[in-house]
């Protein structure tokens, strides 16, 4: 458990952060996707641009192959439909002019490198190869797909074709071939069929004449291989019955893949931008989410704590308090708690202002922070109240232990801003043993103990007893039988007689309330006046009073009156308006009713009384500090408000004879007060040497048993009467 100030997160509510994941989540997912997508789409792309490339190939290939072929056919037309040839072959048998024009093209020309005429009967006339003449049979020379084009051409003549071209296969590889008779410019045979000479044209396809295809129709790598592959792509060489001779295979360019492999790290580095931009993204949520996380454990820890002191303040102590006593409920311990109240705060305050009053809680909180266990639950829970709970096995020994702790701080005055505050501490203390009282029942004990160490002033702590709670219900009962006299006018007012200090004649009057409580007999004002100021009753008590006096008085020529005025009675915005008022309906003279104000009121709120006061004295009553030399008795007092009169409390009285002191200070204060033209009263005079004394001392209105005991307004209009109404005025 923390020393103070909330500190626990629930799993709950954490809406916000929850969706700022998702979010974040969603949008990764949708960018994977996107990604995922691009990149299919680029490599069905490729694929698709590849397997183009393949079929353009193919068919450039194809086209590469009946394109040379067709060269043949042209070249073959020019070379045998000619007049000059067809001259030299059949009429003037001009061998020469054959071998000029015919055979030492094969060398020179790019159009065939072999060559052979042939006669009707298929035997060879001549034959050249690369420019040079070559001896080899036709038949050795050539492969069937050659005597498979002679024989087409053969049995086509008749349909007027003169001439075949086909791939073929030679003694020297593949090679394109044509074959035709040799005949007149026209196209037509000058000589019978039967004597018709052929010639027989052959272009290798040899590495040379592949590249020049290779790089005429823009083929990489182009090969011709002697079958066909099984794997690649290819342009078959076929001879004209369709057999295959062999293939075109060529390098596959593959553009798709390239360009697939070019664009890759371009779009690489777009994803990992993105990617990057995206873990930024993520990192930056994360960020908020941790912010709006902290944010709201702060706000929880803020609503938990005290602002001034840092402590836990109400709420952040009832949840400390639920965990300790699960905690002592769990391990079999005590839960611990003590209330602790400062005293003298409210003066501190007041005299030093606020914000001194602030330092004097700031410095409170250090110093018990310094001294209490690390363990122990520390909370501000009011203006001057602390609260400190704890978990402890042996909880009196700890309790006196920390007792002593914070009674040893408080002796020492604390300097708070240049300024000497003297507080002290009043302590409740309340157990539960094994945590089984509750949180909210163990407050209320602490608490009641609290206001018990407050009310004895031991500057002890106090443990609750049950005791209490038996007062306390006691109190209850009391407050509720009041209430009921109250309300049946049940309450008596009795007088206390003032006389003059110099002719002791009758010259006023103090209204005292009594009440006899059915059942318990006559109730003590100092008892039961507290439970009316604490149970709301004060307001209709006072005023019962003060209309009970004033019309017992009404009866009474000139003598004066006293009530006593409880402060809480002032607190009560309407008193001086409700006071005149009913002093108005009793057609009472003010001046002869004197408020008595117990110097509590004054300590405590200056400007207010200071206020009422005056307005009260405006309207004529006039207002006495009474029971003066009881509590803080400052003569500051005196001479700040303005009182019209000064009541010696009866406990400085019969001090007289038995302290030096007490004579001294009733001299000097009836001193001062005369000073200030302020007459004073001594009350509780119960002997003829206090009477003597007082007088001496310049008291001028003396009230006490030794004159007469507080007596029936019947008894004090039968004494006025017995003295002839002779009164001495007041
Ligand atoms: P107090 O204002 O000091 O009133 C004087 C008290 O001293 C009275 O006690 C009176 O009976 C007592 N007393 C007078 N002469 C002597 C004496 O020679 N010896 C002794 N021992 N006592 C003497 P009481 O009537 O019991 O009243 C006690 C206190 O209760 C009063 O003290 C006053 O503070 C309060 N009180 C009484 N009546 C009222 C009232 O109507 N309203 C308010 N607010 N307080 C009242
Ligand atoms: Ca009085
Ligand atoms: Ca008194």
């Amino acid at each position: 458990m923390a020393l103070s100030g909330g500190n626990k997160i629930g799993g709950t509510r954490l809406r916000a952060p929850l969706m700022v994941s998702l979010v974040l989540i969603v949008f990764a997912a949708i960018v994977a996707g996107g990604t995922g997508l691009i990149l299919t789409a680029l490599s069905n792309m490729a694929f698709r641009a590849d397997l183009l490339d393949v079929q353009r190939a193919e068919q450039t290939a194809s086209g590469a192959l009946a394109a040379i072929e067709q060269q043949m056919g042209s070249a073959v037309s020019d070379y045998t439909s000619w007049d000059d040839a067809a001259k030299a072959v059949y009429v003037d048998h001009d061998r020469d002019w054959i071998e000029k024009n015919y055979g030492i093209f094969t060398g020179a020309g790019t159009l065939f490198d072999t060559y052979f005429l042939l006669t009707a009967d298929g035997a060879t006339t001549m034959s050249y190869k690369d420019g040079s003449p070559f001896s080899v049979r036709l038949s050795d020379y050539f492969g069937q797909s050659f005597e498979a084009l002679e024989a087409s051409l053969k049995s086509e003549m008749g349909q007027g074709t003169y001439q075949k071209t086909g791939f073929v296969e030679t003694a020297d590889g593949l090679a394109v071939v044509g074959i035709a008779a040799v005949r007149s410019s026209q196209g037509g045979l000058t000589v019978p069929r039967e004597s018709a000479v052929y010639a027989v044209f052959a272009r290798h396809l040899t590495a040379p004449v592949i590249r020049q295809l290779a790089r005429n129709y823009v083929i990489d790598g182009l090969q011709l291989v002697s079958s066909v592959p099984p794997d690649k792509s290819f342009a078959a060489v076929r001879n004209n019955k369709g057999d295959v001779l062999g293939a075109f295979v060529w390098d596959l360019r593959a553009p798709g893949t390239r360009s697939f492999r070019e664009v890759l790290p371009a779009v690489c580095w777009g994803i990992a931008v993105i990617g990057l931009v995206l873990l930024a993204l993520l990192v930056f949520g994360i960020g908020i989410v941790r912010g709006l996380m902290a944010d709201e454990k702060a706000a929880r820890t803020l609503a938990k704590q005290d602002l001034l002191s840092g402590l836990f303040n109400r709420a952040g102590l009832h949840d400390a308090l639920v965990e300790i006593e699960a905690e002592a409920a769990a391990s079999d311990q005590s839960a611990l708690l003590i209330y602790l109240d400062l005293d003298r705060f409210k003066e501190v305050n007041d005299a030093y202002g606020h914000a001194v009053g602030d330092q004097l809680i700031k410095g409170v909180t250090a110093g018990l922070r310094h001294l209490l266990p690390k363990e122990a639950a520390f909370a501000r829970i009011g203006g001057d109240e602390f609260a400190i709970a704890l978990v402890c096995k042996d909880p009196e020994e700890r309790c006196a232990a920390i007792e002593q702790a914070i009674i040893s701080f408080f002796r020492e005055p604390l300097i708070i801003a240049g300024r000497v505050a003297s507080v002290g501490a009043s302590m409740g203390i309340a157990v539960s043993p094994r945590g089984v009282l509750g949180s909210a029942e163990l407050l209320r004990r602490a608490d009641m103990a609290m206001y018990r160490a407050k009310a004895t002033r031991s500057g002890r702590a106090v443990f609750y007893t049950a005791a209490m709670d038996e007062d306390r219900q006691a109190r209850m009962e009391m407050a509720n039988d009041l209430r009921h006299a109250i309300d049946n006018d049940a309450l008596k007012v009795l007088y206390q007689p003032v006389f003059d200090a110099h002719t002791r004649l009758l010259c006023g009057v103090e209204a005292l309330v009594r009440w006899n409580r059915p059942g318990h007999g006559l109730v003590p004002p100092d008892i039961f006046i507290p439970i009316a100021e604490d149970n709301g009753l004060i307001g209709r008590l006072g005023e019962f009073v003060m209309r009970q006096a004033l019309e017992d008085a009404a009866a009474w020529p000139r003598i004066s009156v006293a009530i006593n005025i409880s402060p809480l009675q002032l607190h009560d915005i309407s008193f001086v308006n409700s006071t005149a008022a009913l002093i108005e309906a009793c057609r009472f003279p003010a001046e002869r009713v004197i408020l008595e104000l117990t110097e509590g009121f004054f300590i405590r709120n200056p400007d207010r009384a200071k206020q009422s006061m005056a307005q009260l004295q405006r309207r004529g009553f006039r207002i006495a500090l009474d029971d003066f030399g009881s509590g803080f008795s400052s003569v500051g007092y005196l001479r700040e408000f303005g009182f019209d009169r000064l009541k010696i409390d009866r406990s400085l009285i019969s001090e007289l004879g038995k302290t030096l002191k007490a004579g001294e200070l009733l001299k000097a204060t009836v001193a001062l007060a005369s000073s200030f033209d302020i007459p004073v009263t001594a009350e509780g005079i119960e002997t003829e040497e206090q009477a003597e004394y007082v007088s001496a001392c310049g008291c001028d209105e003396l009230q006490g048993f030794f004159f007469s005991k507080p007596v029936s307004a019947a008894e004090i209009s039968s004494v006025l009467q017995e003295a002839g109404w002779t009164f001495s005025a007041a």
